[in-house]
């Protein structure tokens, strides 16, 4: 079985995660969508609304499974008998990160390897951390996030 780690930090998750998701549901068996939880990293969701907000979304699809890890993705990913982790692609400044992440895990373990997909021309511009912004400032964000996001968002920035 072909089994795939997809990680993040889902803070929250938008159309261009989904779209990964989606995409990279058809090419593995199974994809294990991992949100990241880094004690040195301040998050607007918990990691349990996170997850609850993921599972949501992968509900349509059979071969997803979510869950959470702290620690090292590699370790992470041999625990889990994956070989490939997917990190999404959008602009060109994605790329010197997401280059010295793939070399670093490559260099922790040589038998995972890291395959990026190139994200719809829709969501190049869709990050997590914008969306948040435009929400604080109360504006629509109703086609860059699923429905339970927008409300879990609405939530957050009502209080
Ligand atoms: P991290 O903190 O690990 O970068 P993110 O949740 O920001 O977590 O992103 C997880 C992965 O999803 C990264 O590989 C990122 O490049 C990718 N990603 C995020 N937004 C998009 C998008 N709009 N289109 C394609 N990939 C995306």
């Amino acid at each position: 079985m072909r089994t795939a780690i997809y990680p993040g930090s889902f803070d929250p998750p938008t159309n261009g995660h989904c779209d990964i998701i989606k995409r990279s549901s058809k090419l593995f068996d199974h994809v294990i969508v991992a949100v990241a939880e880094n004690s040195e990293k301040v998050y607007t969701f918990t990691v349990e609304q996170r997850v609850k907000m993921l599972k949501d979304i992968v509900k349509p699809f059979n071969n997803i499974t979510v869950e959470h890890f702290n620690g090292l993705l590699v370790e992470y990913a041999k625990l889990k008998s994956a070989v490939t982790i997917i990190r999404g692609l959008r602009a060109l400044s994605d790329f010197e990160y997401e280059f010295e992440l793939a070399l670093m895990n490559r260099h922790l373990n040589c038998d995972v390897d890291t395959i990026f997909m190139m994200t719809d021309e829709h969501y190049s511009f869709v990050r997590s951390s914008l969306v948040k912004e435009v929400a604080r400032l109360g504006g629509d964000i109703s086609d860059k996030v699923p429905p339970i996001v927008e409300k879990y968002l609405r939530e957050h920035y009502s209080k």
